[in-house]
């Protein structure tokens, strides 16, 4: 199979959410269990037998949302409000609100409300992720976790499946991570957008199948590396909390830009480092967790996220950073000033650009995107 062939499964996966999800319940005859944002241990939801559902897009009517919600809440919350009000998530059994905000917070008890799911659950992460007592916390609350969906499951996790079910999800982040280097190499071979439908993709798939895609997307592109031309387009760091829509990505490419790294929960921090194969294995994922890169919800006092995102604009001879701030995140709001002026003190150029979940104005998007590009010396001429 071609390149266009192989990545075909996933841009399928993100037109028709759910879809592959009701044909893997027609076959299995199992359950599926979402979750919001990605710090939720899947592995553990995987490894439960359950089909593990990463909502991080999907466009719904946010009027049905509009009604229960104040207009200050992120535009996140209101689309996944939103697409369960409007059944578009009815293929779903269970899902885990991570205790992210205080609109994460309040979402999964608003939810509770109005629109339960079977089964139900919430994840706490220590917000000081770099305090002593936060490693003993996190590895109470992933078995806390973990004995919930045991009770759902109505049978005990077995140490072999976690094994097996953390060994599969660090095969397809190292799969994830060696086609983003590629294209970071080699943006002609792979586009921006490309490498993102991957991303979230994989998200909303079965593992294995996932699995399976990317390795044969990793050898056509391996086999294609230093054939023609490997493309002089400007390398671009983004940042954010979730990207949406993909098809900003599709504008970075038209201007002459490649992004070459990015901190968003359904990008770079979704793919970036494993969980370690050992004796305790929750243990391990907690270990992840906390050394996951920064992001706007989280303290971590010896790796700020302006510092990290400084040094990675740095290290990977970025020209520039694009924070793509979601409306009325609040964890975002807080850091945004702080991250703009450590950019400008590192003669970084950098743009705050405001998107929104099904109400971003893609036309106005591009006007910025363009003289961004224009100031960074890209050549803009493919997004006149
Ligand atoms: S972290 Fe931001 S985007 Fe995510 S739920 Fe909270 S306010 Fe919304």
């Amino acid at each position: 199979m071609n390149l266009s062939e192989l990545t075909a499964p996933f841009e399928k996966a993100l037109t028709e959410p759910g879809e592959q999800v009701r044909q893997w319940k027609a076959k299995q005859g199992g359950r599926a269990v979402g979750f919001l944002m990605t710090d939720v241990p899947e592995e553990l939801i995987h490894a439960a037998g359950f089909f593990p559902y990463g909502i991080a897009g999907g466009n719904a009517e946010m009027e049905a949302a509009d009604a229960h919600l104040q207009p200050w809440i992120c535009s996140y919350a209101r689309n996944c409000l939103a697409l369960a009000l409007g059944g578009k998530l009815d293929f779903l059994d269970g899902l885990i609100v991570p205790q992210n905000c205080d609109t994460t917070r309040m979402f999964s008890d608003l939810l509770n409300h109005i629109r339960p799911f079977p089964y139900m659950d919430i994840f706490r992460m220590p917000r000081q992720v770099g305090r002593s007592s936060a490693g003993s916390y996190l590895i109470g609350e992933m078995e806390r976790l973990k004995y919930g969906l045991e009770q759902y499951a109505g049978k005990p996790i077995d140490h072999s499946d976690l094994r097996s079910s953390i060994a599969l999800y660090n095969r397809n982040r190292e799969l994830l991570r060696r086609i983003a280097d590629i294209h970071a190499q080699n943006p002609n071979l792979i586009s921006s957008r490309d490498l993102y439908t991957l991303i979230n993709g994989s998200m909303i798939m079965p593992r294995e199948e996932v699995g399976e895609l990317l390795t044969a997307i990793r050898e056509v592109l391996e086999g294609l590396t230093g054939s023609g031309n490997a493309g002089n387009q400007v390398r671009l760091l983004l940042s954010g909390t979730l990207l949406e829509p993909l098809e900003i990505l599709d504008l970075i490419d038209q201007c002459g830009g490649t992004v070459i790294g990015d901190d968003f929960q359904n990008g770079f921090r979704y793919i970036e480092s494993d969980v370690a194969i050992k004796d305790d294995l929750l243990d391990a994922l907690a270990e992840r967790q906390l050394n996951r890169i920064p992001s706007s919800a989280f303290d971590i006092e010896h790796r700020q996220r302006r510092y990290y995102l400084t040094e990675v604009a740095e290290d990977k001879n970025a020209s520039g950073v694009i924070f793509l701030h979601l409306g009325f995140c609040e964890p975002e709001n807080f850091d945004s000033y702080d991250n703009l002026q450590a950019m400008k003190r590192a003669g970084i150029p950098a743009i705050r650009i405001e998107t929104q979940f099904g109400r971003s104005t893609l036309g106005q998007i591009r006007t910025r995107i363009q003289a961004f590009m224009e100031m960074v010396g890209g050549d803009d001429s493919g997004c006149r």
